[in-house]
């Protein structure tokens, strides 16, 4: 490709040197152009023709291009894929220059720094992640250019970091270091491991760019690693965002000791925010989030992902939420004005990068209006007490001020853009009133002009006409021309006529553009000046915000509390869990009305404080497993819990390793992926944790599974000493309950029925006396004839005796099951390989229609 020897790509080079790593949007008119290698990416990821520019010269281009007004759908596009997107616009108006129009970089759109609201998730942040890394101890700065919130830590090693990022889920994340070859190799590593499209190295910081400014007066509590950290975030987002003030409102010191640590696998497990299903309903999120405004959900998120460990505060937390519970009343009016509290942080971070347009000060006009209903609405709030409660002594904002002047200036319904309609209320601006005025005299004074050209030339056809391009005219038909006066000077001859102009009109036609002109130019400088005075507003606008947002929060755990029947957990120092009836949050939701069996647990360090629990497949362990887990966590996230009591002293981790299949998809084994968790588990856990183990030892064959399952809960009896429940299959560990003061056996009770199994789902002490594994395959399902050859064999197994480790149960059993001939083609043996491997009991229907499908397609 030849170099670029036209004026506009000359521009386009400059804007790509700028930014290399981009693919640069290229205004040209009502169009962005992508030029060379951008232009091929996008025509691929986007669907785009690729055609070119300066055909069959020597410096010939590949050119793709999208509608300007629809390039906010496209660069989403490119994001999801990891792309950074660099908007290089026009920086004049084209109709007003000599030559060519100015371009600059103005924005830079990476996944990480999104402000469009059509590209966010309302309801969670869009962080991202910077990292300062030094051996193993790693600063972390967390951004959210869309709210304004930063967020750091230190911490030690990579698990803490991955379980940091984990709670987080930033959507782009920089990885560097005072040495640039341990940044790209770290970003290497964590681009493996993170669920993330955007990881990057980034380049070493220089002291310049570690401006101590904004960070105080605290800052030199953060420590270096975290302030390089933070560092790096503001550079990469200044660097995005040329010429425009950093939206920066809060500088957290984020503390992980101060939050209960959910590791990743955890959260996956406990269907936390994200279900293996994809259904938001079946998470615990989207039981509990009734939030009414997008910063209370968005609130809500972040604490669930991080509970607290201070009891003091957790209890604060409790006491609003109970304050709402006993006043429905005052619940239900807060919720009502919070509905209509609008998105105020994230219309304030586009204010101050210049991006809010007049539709978003309507909503922050109306938000703000909303804010102060909320806060009449708490008026009615009277006792000291209460009004503590809610934090609702000391000095309030309310943001008056600039409410009066939103509401002075702007009209009902602002337009989106600025071109489409009036911004501006009528009285707001004398100058603008003034411009209307003319424009709408001009329009008058055009109306009588015609008729007047009418009267005296008596060419009644005669109009006054306007085009862009032309400007104003008289158009006379052909057939009337001849009565023109002479001293009309003709501009133009089209087919159905003539066109004249008069110096009257050249004059009235100046008075009126210019009157349009002049009203849009003074519109904008209205609206700018309009949307300063909202960014100077903004660390005001969004302390307001976050009272709204815990409001919201309390209340809408209220809500749930009383919509779900939940109730108060005592939190405390102690070493308990005792939960009183307590039930699944999200599958007592999912199940028919009052079919969910509540379960208690009591777990104390000094007494029974590993629970084994037994019971064939399907009877209800993992769910007893989780909703414990799920109790602790609603607690010490400020929520109420659905038990009808519950006793927690304070859990530091939760830390699962719950059966699950899809690490397979993966690429790795199981049982790799088993022992793995467990490892981590067992690594991490202090006496203050709680573990929820489900069928450790499943992946590999009865024997190892048996003994590795032993081990680890011995494990966690002698040396970890936390509270934990551990669901098995293997009957013969229940030995393990009748050795050890502080193991106890528990089971989920069944009862046959004739042949059938009934699940009672109630946990009971003591051990399940029978696997009922061949009534669950007969409720599956499977063929009698496999179930009499089963229970024979069964048979056989048992009476065969022996010690406990010599007792093979399930996978000699399924050796018997299949002894037949093996087909000779692959693709069939795949088939059952894979049938065999199966689970059926933890599918659901749609997973085995799918894996149907597949299995179907890989025969035929
Ligand atoms: P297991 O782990 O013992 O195989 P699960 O915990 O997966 O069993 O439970 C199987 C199904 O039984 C769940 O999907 C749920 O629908 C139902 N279930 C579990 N516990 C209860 C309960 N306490 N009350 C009512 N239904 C339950």
């Amino acid at each position: 490709m030849a170099g670029p020897n036209t004026p506009v790509m000359q521009q386009h080079a400059a804007a790509k040197r700028v930014q290399p790593d981009a693919i640069v949007f290229f205004r040209l008119g009502d169009f962005y152009e992508m030029f060379g290698d951008d232009a091929v990416v996008c025509s691929r990821a986007l669907d785009l023709t690729l055609t070119s520019r300066n055909k069959g010269k020597p410096d010939e281009v590949p050119m793709a291009g999208v509608p300007h007004h629809a390039a906010h759908q496209y660069i989403a596009r490119l994001l999801a894929l990891g792309h950074k997107v660099a908007i290089c616009e026009q920086m004049a108006d084209p109709s007003k220059v000599k030559g060519i129009v100015p371009r600059e970089v103005v924005r830079v759109i990476t996944p990480g720094l999104v402000t469009d609201r059509e590209q966010l998730d309302a309801r969670s942040n869009n962080w991202l992640a910077a990292l300062e890394c030094s051996g193993e101890r790693v600063g972390i700065a967390l951004f959210d250019l869309s709210t304004g919130e930063l967020a750091v830590a230190e911490v030690e090693d990579l698990a803490a970091l991955l379980a940091e990022l984990g709670r987080a889920g930033p959507r782009e994340v920089l990885v560097g270091a005072a040495d640039a070859g341990l940044a790209e190799s770290a970003s290497a590593a964590l681009r493996q491991t993170l669920p993330v499209a955007s990881v990057q190295s980034d380049p070493p910081l220089d002291d310049a760019s570690v401006d101590l400014g904004v960070f105080a007066p605290d800052a030199r509590s953060l420590g270096p690693l975290a302030l390089a950290a933070a560092a790096r975030a503001l550079r990469f987002a200044r660097a995005c965002t040329p010429g425009k003030e950093l939206p920066l409102r809060r500088v957290a010191r984020w503390d992980p000791q101060a939050h209960l640590v959910i590791d990743a696998v955890a959260q996956r497990h406990l269907e936390l925010t994200e279900s293996a299903s994809g259904l938001r309903q079946a998470t615990l999120l989207g039981v509990i989030d009734v939030t009414e405004s997008a910063a209370g959900a968005r609130l809500l998120r972040r604490r669930l992902l991080a509970p607290l460990v201070d009891v003091g505060r957790i209890r604060r937390r409790h006491d609003q939420v109970e304050l709402f519970v006993v006043h429905p009343r005052l619940r239900a009016d807060v919720r009502a004005a919070l509905s209509d509290v609008t998105d105020l942080e994230r219309i304030v971070s586009r204010a101050s990068l210049g991006e809010a347009n007049p539709r978003e000060l309507g909503s922050l006009r109306d938000g703000l209006a909303a804010a102060a209903r909320v806060f009449s609405v708490l008026g009615s709030v009277e006792d000291r007490e209460s009004r503590e409660t809610l934090g609702l002594v000391g000095p309030r904002d309310l943001c008056s001020d600039l409410a009066a002047e939103l509401m002075r200036a702007l009209v009902e319904r602002p337009p989106a853009q600025a071109k489409e309609g009036a911004i501006f209320a009528d009285a707001y601006d004398a100058e603008l009133d003034e411009l209307d005025a003319l424009q709408k005299t001009g329009a008058e004074r055009m109306a009588e002009l015609e008729t007047q050209l009418r009267d005296s030339t008596g060419i009644n056809t005669l109009k006054l006409r306007f085009t862009r391009v032309f400007g104003w005219y008289i158009e006379v038909t052909r057939s009337q021309a001849g009565k023109t006066p002479t001293n009309w000077r003709r501009k133009q001859t089209v087919r159905s006529g003539e066109r004249y102009t008069t110096p009257e009109l050249d004059d009235l036609a100046d008075k009126i553009t210019n009157a349009e002109e002049r009203y849009r130019e003074r519109e904008l400088d209205l609206l700018r000046e309009l949307v300063r005075a909202v960014a100077q507003a903004g660390n005001r606008i969004s302390e307001l915000s976050g009272r709204l947002a815990r409001w919201d929060v309390a209340s809408a755990m209220a809500e749930v509390a009383h919509r779900y029947d939940y109730s108060r957990p005592v939190v405390d120092d102690s070493d308990r869990l005792e939960l009183g009836e307590s039930r699944h949050p999200v599958v007592e939701r999912l199940a028919a009305k009052g079919r969910f069996v509540p379960n208690d647990v009591q777990l104390a360090l000094d007494a029974e404080r590993l629970w084994l629990i037994t019971g064939p497949n399907m009877a209800g362990k993992s769910t007893l497993l989780r909703q414990t887990a799920l109790c602790v966590i609603l607690a010490q996230l400020g929520g109420f819990v659905p038990a009808a009591s519950a006793r927690i002293g304070v859990v530091d981790r939760v830390l699962s390793r719950v059966g699950a299949s899809d690490d397979v998809a993966r690429g790795e084994s199981t049982f790799m992926v088993e022992m793995r968790e467990t490892a981590e588990i067992l690594r991490r856990a202090t006496r203050r944790s709680l573990l929820i183990l489900d069928e450790i030892g499943r992946g590999t064959s009865t024997y190892d599974g048996l003994a590795i399952a032993w081990a680890v809960a011995e494990h966690i009896d002698e040396a970890v000493q936390c509270r934990a429940l551990f669901a098995t299959h293997y009957h013969e560990l229940t030995e393990l309950g009748n050795g050890s003061e502080h193991v106890a056996n528990h089971c989920v009770s069944a009862r046959e029925v004739g042949q059938d199994v009934v699940f009672l789902h109630r946990l009971v002490p003591g051990a399940a006396s029978r696997s009922y594994g061949i009534a669950v395959a007969r409720l599956a399902g499977l063929p009698e004839a496999v179930l009499a050859r089963a229970k024979a064999i069964l048979v056989g197994l048992e009476g065969s005796g022996g010690s406990v480790v010599h007792k093979p149960r399930r996978a000699d059993a399924q050796l018997g099951l299949f002894e037949r001939p093996e087909p000779e083609d692959p693709g069939a043996r795949e088939v059952l390989d894979t049938l065999r491997a199966l689970d059926v009991d933890r599918m659901t229907p749609l997973e085995a229609l799918g894996l149907l499908s597949r299995l179907k397609n890989r025969l035929t």
